[in-house]
């Protein structure tokens, strides 16, 4: 079995239609108004800046989004024989498990936008649910359980990586035989420094993506074509 880690950044989402919102150009950084709605501290402070970001969620493209080439082409790698694939991402979609990829072989490193989470007891519910109490009028609906503050199950700025999930990501990068980063800056730590991890630990290094990354000089191949393209081509060549 050859162990192959798939790191994807937002460029993977983009073909769905998703925007680029968290990167270092992306649209929250570049809108102070918008980043307050997932910043932890000003969720948390002002019910304002709550009702704003639901509506926000409710109006955002990433519920709606289909999976495209770049994420069924991961799906059908896993299925290959002879071949492990985990994929570690930065977005927030779920798009990679709509397309076919098993949950446990998909680490979410910034959480996922298709779940809720109350800030206070834990409960977790789905994102549709709690939607659906928005579209019933409850403008900040609190937690069904005891009341809190609800957030999207996302890791907003301001709020820590769940150390478990980065661990997770890291023993991968260390055990994988090949690491793909694809569409992503590779800007955003800890995501980034997994490629470093990865190509110390004697991995193959590829890179996909349309900006050169501070990652380049060390990888095996940089790949600058489009992702919808290159990436199903490249998965090809490793079946
Ligand atoms: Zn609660």
């Amino acid at each position: 079995m050859t162990l192959v880690a798939i790191l994807t950044g937002a460029g993977v989402s983009t073909d769905s239609g998703i925007p680029d919102y968290r990167g270092p150009q992306g649209l929250w950084r570049q809108d102070p108004e918008a980043e307050k709605l997932v910043t932890y501290e000003f969720y948390m402070a002002d019910p304002e800046i709550r009702r704003r970001a639901w509506r926000m969620r409710w109006d955002s493209p990433a519920l709606k989004a289909r999976p495209n080439a770049a994420h069924r082409a991961v799906a059908e790698l896993e299925k290959a024989p002879g071949v492990a694939v985990r994929v570690l991402t930065q977005n927030v979609d779920g798009l990679h498990q709509l397309a076919g990829m098993p949950d446990r072989k998909v680490v979410e490193l910034h959480g996922t936008a298709r779940s809720v989470v109350c800030t206070a007891c834990h409960a977790r519910t789905t994102m549709a649910e709690a939607l659906a109490r928005v579209e019933a009028g409850e403008e900040d609906p609190p937690c069904l359980e005891c009341g809190g503050i609800l957030k999207s199950a996302t890791v907003m700025f301001g709020q820590r990586l769940d150390p478990v999930v980065i661990g997770e990501a890291m023993s991968i990068a260390k055990a994988a035989e090949v690491f793909i980063a694809v569409g992503t800056s590779l800007q955003v730590q800890p995501a980034a420094s997994l490629a470093g991890i990865a190509a110390e630990h004697g991995a193959r290094l590829i890179i996909v993506n349309a900006e050169p990354t501070p990652y380049d000089a060390l990888a095996d191949e940089v790949v600058r074509e489009p992702i919808g393209t290159s990436l199903p081509a490249l998965l090809e060549g490793l079946r």
